[in-house]
């Protein structure tokens, strides 16, 4: 409810989510003046270090918040857009020891690899981190420390697996055995495999490690802190009750993991590993607590704020510059804090993350809008990186430039429900929407026009109802567009875009101006002139979703910017008669059937 004429600033950011200003209304200055820049946290969930993610983790959290980020940026707004690497926990050590590498070097590969993908990708991040940093490491013991002072710590003595081959304690996937209620036997030590029983290591038959196999494995007495979630249940659930607006989707699985069973349960936050960040209160020794490291479930969320304390340190900024994004009482009042995740990291991101940040009683920013998603499934089954089934993110880029799996994984992101990724379903995306639709369109107006005008923008003519109709139709379709965008509904924002993009193909079809010329040049040179202001009103409005194409288009009609159209009319009279421009290449090409073919196969089995 933007236009009001009382803006306060805190509705006015509100409705960047929730209800986007009419940007084409009759232009009013004073409606213009309301909209104020709005500051928009961004954070996706952080891919884990061991191996190459997948298109379904892709556009499960990294993908769609890349999507939000530039839209955001494109309407003004300032953006902080993070993500990092989560390289702590047995995982990490065991892919490492696999490799022969060090786990630090191992991670430091691995974490090179994908920001090299993410960059493939096109994902926009002010900063890709790392939860191994320094900064990390800082505010995760500063965070302890600050839990355990407001009484959120509890100190435990539990029993665990010790294996002396392996001189380790073995957390209990990590212990195998004989189920002792079907017989499988490689169960694992926290659950069974074959037959989904949940197991305790001790349950286990003729139990061993799985890291060794050695079965010289003792129950050892081990000091753990636990993060005392229960105390803060109230807070929480009130917490989550205020967030009206938030995705059922969220909501009722963080309601679920308050209230199901015996309700929200206190949680380890460390562990006897070699790998992670040293248990400490805040910088002093935690007595009791020497030679253990956090959980890594504990330090991952922590490293959204640290990333932002990376970033300042890698571009030259002061303390002061993230902590303006992440502490209230420093600036960050005025933030909206969006967060992308797959749905199974939301119990991490509405209650153990938030009952850290609640515990340390210091004014942190909380989250504001937690978007999650449901799962893709490839091709009749799921993803899976255990079996290497699907296409990874390395291997998409190596067929295709990322503008085509862009627009295929948001076009079709998971949002109601889980959605499949089939190649059926691939190509003829490709090559409908952004080959036929698109990449025709601008192709033939930019060819015509060289053949009959020139490459500048032909002068003559004027327009006349047709014109205005199409001006009409997408100025409706631009406000639906905007406001799809601003509450982050993926899937209907691309539909809004591709019927943008069909408007201007249907105008160009009806309006024929190669069929007009020879009767009538000057009547097709304001076809053209119609047509050719298309190209860079698509190009910004397409630019989060398709940025390289997006790039191209502005490229080729020799644009520097393209400021967001706020006014139909307007945009399409950008480029006067007499501006050059060039003809572009091909934006898309089209897959054909034998390489479809070929990549089903290609992808059917093992990585
Ligand atoms: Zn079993």
């Amino acid at each position: 409810m933007p236009a009001q004429g009382v803006a306060p600033a805190r509705p006015e950011r509100r409705a960047f989510i929730r209800a986007p200003p009419a940007l084409n209304e009759a232009p009013d200055p004073k409606h213009r003046q309301t909209r104020i820049m709005a500051r928009i946290l961004i954070t996706s969930a952080i891919p884990y270090i061991n191996g190459i993610k997948h298109l379904g983790n892709l556009v499960g959290s990294q993908l769609p918040a890349d999507l939000y980020a530039r839209y955001a940026r494109a309407r003004g707004h300032e953006v902080m857009f993070l993500c990092a690497t989560d390289e702590h926990g047995t995982p990490a050590e065991l892919a490492a020891a696999k490799t022969g590498k060090p786990v630090e070097v191992y991670c430091a590969e691995m974490h090179q690899v994908q920001a090299d993908l993410a960059r493939g990708f096109r994902l926009s991040f002010d900063h890709f981190g790392r939860s191994s940093s320094p900064q990390n490491h800082r505010l995760t013991q500063y965070f302890a420390g600050r839990l355990a002072e407001n009484g959120y710590i509890q100190e435990v003595t539990e029993k665990q697996v010790y294996s002396r081959a392996d001189n380790r304690f073995l957390p209990d996937r990590y212990i195998e055995g004989t189920c002792p209620n079907c017989g499988y036997d490689k169960a694992r030590g926290d659950q069974c495999e074959n037959c989904t029983k949940q197991l305790d290591p001790t349950d286990l038959i003729n139990p061993r490690s799985a890291i060794s196999g050695s079965t010289d494995l003792e129950v050892r007495e081990t000091k753990h802190l636990y993060l005392r979630q229960s105390l803060m249940r109230d807070e929480l659930e009130a917490w989550i009750d205020s967030k009206t607006d938030w995705p059922v989707l969220t909501t009722s699985i963080a309601k679920k993991w308050l209230n199901d069973g015996d309700g929200l349960q206190d949680r380890g936050i460390t562990r006897d590993l070699h790998w992670g960040i040293p248990v400490k209160k805040g910088d002093q020794d935690w007595p009791g607590m020497e030679g253990k490291v956090f959980y890594v479930w504990f330090d991952a969320p922590i490293e959204y704020i640290a990333a932002a304390a990376e970033w300042a340190e890698a571009n030259g900024k002061s303390e002061a510059d993230w902590r303006r994004w992440w502490r209230t009482d420093e600036g960050a009042a005025d933030v909206r804090y969006v967060q992308f995740m797959g749905k199974d990291n939301v119990p991490f991101h509405t209650l153990s993350f938030p009952a850290t940040i609640m515990g340390s009683r210091d004014p942190w920013k909380l989250v504001d809008y937690i978007k999650s998603f449901n799962y893709l499934n490839y091709d009749g089954g799921q993803f899976s990186t255990s079996q290497g089934r699907g296409v990874f993110m390395d291997q998409a880029l190596a067929i295709l430039p990322a503008d085509y799996w862009r627009w295929w994984l948001l076009s079709h992101a998971p949002e109601s429900s889980d959605s499949e990724f089939t190649w059926e379903n691939f190509q003829q995306a490709v090559n409908k929407d952004l080959a036929d639709v698109l990449g025709n369109f601008v192709s033939r107006v930019t060819k015509f026009c060289r053949s009959k005008f020139g490459e500048e923008v032909p002068a003559g003519g004027a327009w006349g109802e047709r014109e205005q109709a199409v001006i009409e139709e997408l100025g409706t379709r631009l406000t639906a567009y905007q406001a799809h965008m601003e509450a982050i509904e993926i899937r209907k924002a691309a539909t809004e875009l591709r019927a943008i993009w069909v408007a201007g193909n249907e105008y160009l079809q009806a309006a024929a101006p190669w069929a007009v010329y020879k009767d009538d040049p000057a009547a097709a040179a304001a076809i053209v002139r119609f047509a050719l202001n298309l190209v860079p009103f698509y190009a910004t409005l397409s630019a989060p979703f398709i940025p390289d194409a997006s790039a191209t288009m502005l490229e080729a009609m020799k644009m520097a910017n393209a400021d967001w159209p706020t006014d139909v009319t307007a945009a399409l009279e950008r480029l006067a008669s007499g501006h050059a421009f060039a003809v572009p290449e091909n934006l898309f090409r089209k897959i054909s059937d034998e390489e479809r073919a070929q990549w089903q196969a290609d992808f059917a089995g093992q990585r």
